[in-house]
């Protein structure tokens, strides 16, 4: 099991992606919707991996929903780093993680934009259901 680590800058989010697959096997997905172009956001996701999600002051994380509000993005309220996305499916959590939030820039494969803006809000979750990491632990 490879495990990756990621932080937003000031450390108050942190967290451990665990995966079979190795660091080259993962092709970063960036997402053309208007917040994450805004952001730069780029995201991997393994749907046999895991993540364990830690807060030091969950008052100083922002769990910024838009659009469809179908995912929370953890933001750090202190530094403004996005770690994650996470969408709750049928009462269970599934991620993605921002590469720009790893440590040592992990992740540093030739990015494949994707564009999502033509699905329903069903289609959607079927997708991040299929693809997203499959086990997400928050401790906060
Ligand atoms: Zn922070």
């Amino acid at each position: 099991m490879n495990e990756f680590q990621g932080h937003c800058h000031c450390g108050n989010i942190h967290f451990t992606f665990s995966s079979m697959n190795n660091e080259n096997d993962f092709t970063p997905r960036t997402c053309s919707c208007s917040f994450c172009r805004h952001h730069g956001g780029s995201y991997v996701s393994d749907p046999e991996g895991h993540i364990d999600l830690n807060f030091k002051d969950k008052t100083q994380v922002n769990f910024y929903q838009f659009g469809q509000k179908t995912a929370d993005f953890i933001i750090c309220k202190n530094c403004g780093v996005i770690t994650m996305a996470i969408s709750n499916i049928k009462d269970k959590n599934y991620a993605v993680i921002n590469i720009r939030a790893m440590l040592d820039y992990t992740f540093t494969g030739t990015a494949t934009q994707t564009n999502f803006d033509g699905e329903t809000p069903q289609q959607r979750l079927e997708r991040r259901a299929q693809n997203w990491i499959g086990h997400v632990v928050i401790k906060d």
